[in-house]
């Protein structure tokens, strides 16, 4: 054979990239799915059939030196691993493109290519088909030789196939190595149908599989990178392939309760350092389950082998022992949800979705340990459809506005309003702001939604109609996300400059975590909006940590202090203390005073006799239409 030095240096390069390659794969922690292990056995593959290829090369030259099933072994064997690369990439592919669809057709063809290989090279040496050594001792091809390249460019065809059709679900750098991938070996099997001796195949398949490494198969893609543990995507593809496995098995979702909390006070890295060790520990006691950290101290157990009740029982039994938090340890308990899959869950998002939800349910509540109903998938859709109204409703622009009168204690006219925003979907009904402004904010429609709604204020502002009746000034919520925007106060000022709305016809309603959030856009904006003549109100004070500094750092003219404190000095001489001295420390720092949730005649008197300023309830009225509003301003003007 004349071109055995030149393959034999391919060969070389490709068993030491290859040997690099496992040696990474396997140093790296990784976790376990169907398309792991096919790469696993490509890896192995590729590199046996480039020793091997060494072999025959090296062997072809004096095949008249070794025995005759010698020779043949080396190149049956060689051949067929060879070969078999092409069934295995189609298996790999398969596993990759085709999240959750039905994999039968590529399995049986897969399986099918193996076997008319197996069958074609083991029975060779007695037919002659593929190759065989003549008296001589000269390797020569059978006529059926071509059939097995022919295989593999089938497969290379299908597998083309079933990019170009799931091509959408492959992230932009997975195709690229498709495509690489798909032209690399296209190329070696025509090369090799060309000249069937100058084979590089196996240095095209190692090149691939680095490919593959990089973008694909790349462990420490699935690692959490702080606390060393299997991450959300993990998660993913793992449940997908217990799923497509139509075997059941378990889930169990946890999260030590309170931690979050204390996340910023821990640090990063000792946060991480907790996640991790919480994780390794469970690891160790649960060998035959699989542990993933999806973030916010969230963390997800599969298993195959236990049952849900088992795992809840396991993580109890685990949190009975203190956590190390900074050298001191803490007793911590976690909320658990369990769930046996499938049961009600179709895919790997009902799984998260539904963990999600009941996990957040939980938080706050006294219950620890759940199992995870189809009602929390149901709640998960109810979301996807309120989302859907919300967008439909920007898109309409039919939200409504309503305003809910202020009682002016010293003046004893209803001077200002509280706009409130209705949504009236035509399918769902009413839906509370409650249910869909925290929606809005968490997929970014609440910018939108804001700028609508202060356009129909100051629409309504424009008519003129209720400062006829005596009113002042609208106020109006701006959500924390509104707040962090950049753009905020030029946007606000242009609305009102379009409508022509003096400045002192608003005021803006934000919340302290408006300032947890983004502290100095915060400020920025508001400084831009009071230079330019509007005022603010902190609302809901007394629900948040109703931080003592914003009081006096950020400048607001009014404070409304929320339902929670009024309701309970109601009932309590305790708590009316706390709401008497809530009073008098914001009248002495010079805000005005309005309280929420006013609803009886007792309260009235009540508030009027410590000073409040103004008072916002069911009492005088609850958020009505504009109309509406317009004649209650009027039926008490008159
Ligand atoms: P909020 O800003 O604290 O608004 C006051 C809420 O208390 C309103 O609920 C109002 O209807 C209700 N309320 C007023 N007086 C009484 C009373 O005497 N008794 C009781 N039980 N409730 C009373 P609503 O309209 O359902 O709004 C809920 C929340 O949704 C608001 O709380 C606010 O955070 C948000 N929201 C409403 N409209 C908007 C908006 O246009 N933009 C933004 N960003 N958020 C809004
Ligand atoms: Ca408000
Ligand atoms: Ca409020």
């Amino acid at each position: 054979m004349n071109s055995i030095d030149y393959v034999v240096e391919y060969e070389f390069t490709a068993m030491a990239l290859l040997i690099v390659l496992i040696g990474l794969y396997n140093v790296r922690a990784k976790f376990r799915t169907t398309a792991n292990a096919v790469f696993s056995v490509m890896m192995g593959a590729t590199l046996v059939s480039a020793v091997l290829h060494t072999f025959t090369t090296t062997m072809l030259g004096h095949a008249e030196d070794f025995p005759l099933w010698l020779n043949y072994a080396v190149n049956i064997a060689y051949l067929f691993v060879y070969e078999g690369l092409a069934p295995l990439s189609l298996f790999y592919v398969s596993e990759i493109t085709r999240h959750g669809s039905r994999r039968s057709a590529d399995r049986v063809i897969v399986v099918s290519a193996l076997i008319a290989e197996a069958a074609m090279l083991f029975t060779t040496p007695f037919t002659r088909l593929v190759i065989y050594f003549d008296d001589e001792m000269n390797y020569l091809h059978g006529r059926l030789f071509n059939v097995i390249p022919g295989i593999a460019l089938f497969i290379l065809i299908y597998e083309v196939v079933l990019f170009v059709r799931f091509r959408k679900r492959l992230k932009p750098v997975q195709s690229a190595s498709m495509v690489v991938f798909t032209s690399l070996t296209f190329f070696a099997t025509l090369i090799q149908l060309v000249f069937p001796d100058q084979i590089i195949g196996n240095y095209m398949v190692a090149l691939s599989l680095l490919m593959f490494y990089i973008s694909i198969e790349n462990p420490a893609d699935y690692i959490d990178s702080i606390t060393g543990c299997a991450n959300a995507e993990a998660f993913f593809i793992s449940a997908e392939s217990y799923l497509n496995r139509k075997k059941s098995f378990s889930a169990a979702a946890f999260c030590p309760q309170g931690l979050e909390y204390i996340t910023e006070y821990l640090g990063a890295k000792e946060s991480g350092r907790v996640c991790a060790e919480i994780a390794q520990k469970l690891k160790r006691r649960l060998k035959r389950s699989e542990i993933f950290y999806l973030g916010s101290w969230e963390f997800v157990l599969l298993s195959e082998s236990a049952e849900p009740a088992e795992l809840a029982e396991v993580l109890r039994d685990f949190f009975k022992e203190p956590v190390s938090l900074m050298g001191i340890e803490a007793a911590v308990t976690p909320y658990i949800c369990t769930l046996k899959c499938p049961g009600f869950v179709k895919n790997v998002k009902d799984i998260r979705d539904a963990i999600d939800y009941t996990l957040k349910s939980m938080k706050g509540g006294k219950e620890t340990l759940a199992e995870v109903t189809p009602k929390a998938i149901e709640a998960k859709q109810r979301e996807l459809k309120v989302l859907a109204a919300i967008r439909q409703a920007i898109k309409d622009d039919s939200f409504q506005m309503y305003y809910q009168p202020l009682y002016d204690v010293k003046s004893g006219k209803f001077t200002s309003a509280e706009a409130l925003i209705r949504l009236i979907d035509p399918e769902l009904g009413f839906i509370s702001p409650d249910e869909f402004i925290p929606l809005a904010e968490s997929n970014g429609l609440i910018t939108d939604i804001g700028e609508l709604s202060f356009r129909a204020v100051c629409r309504f502002l424009k008519s003129g109609k209720p400062q006829q009746y005596g009113l002042k000034y609208i106020e109006v919520n701006l959500s924390v996300l509104q707040c962090a925007q950049e753009k905020l106060g030029s946007q606000l000022i242009g609305i009102m400059e379009e409508f022509g709305i003096a400045p002192e016809q608003i005021n803006f309603e934000i919340t302290e975590t408006a300032g947890l959030a983004n502290y100095d856009m915060l400020l920025r904006n508001m400084n831009r909006l009071i230079s330019w003549g509007v005022t603010f109100s902190m609302d809901d004070y007394g629900t948040g940590f109703s931080t003592a500094n914003y009081l006096i750092s950020l400048p607001m003219e009014i404070v409304k202090i929320d339902k929670s404190i009024l309701w309970p000095a109601m009932e309590s001489a305790e708590a009316f203390i706390i709401l008497r001295h809530t009073v008098e420390m914001l009248r002495s720092l010079n805000k005005k005073i309005v309280v929420e949730g006013v609803e009886t005649a007792e309260m009235v008197k009540l508030l009027s006799d410590i000073g409040c300023d103004f008072l916002q309830g069911y009492y005088y009225s609850k958020p009505v239409p504009a109309d509406d509003f317009v004649m209650f301003l009027a039926r008490k003007s008159a």
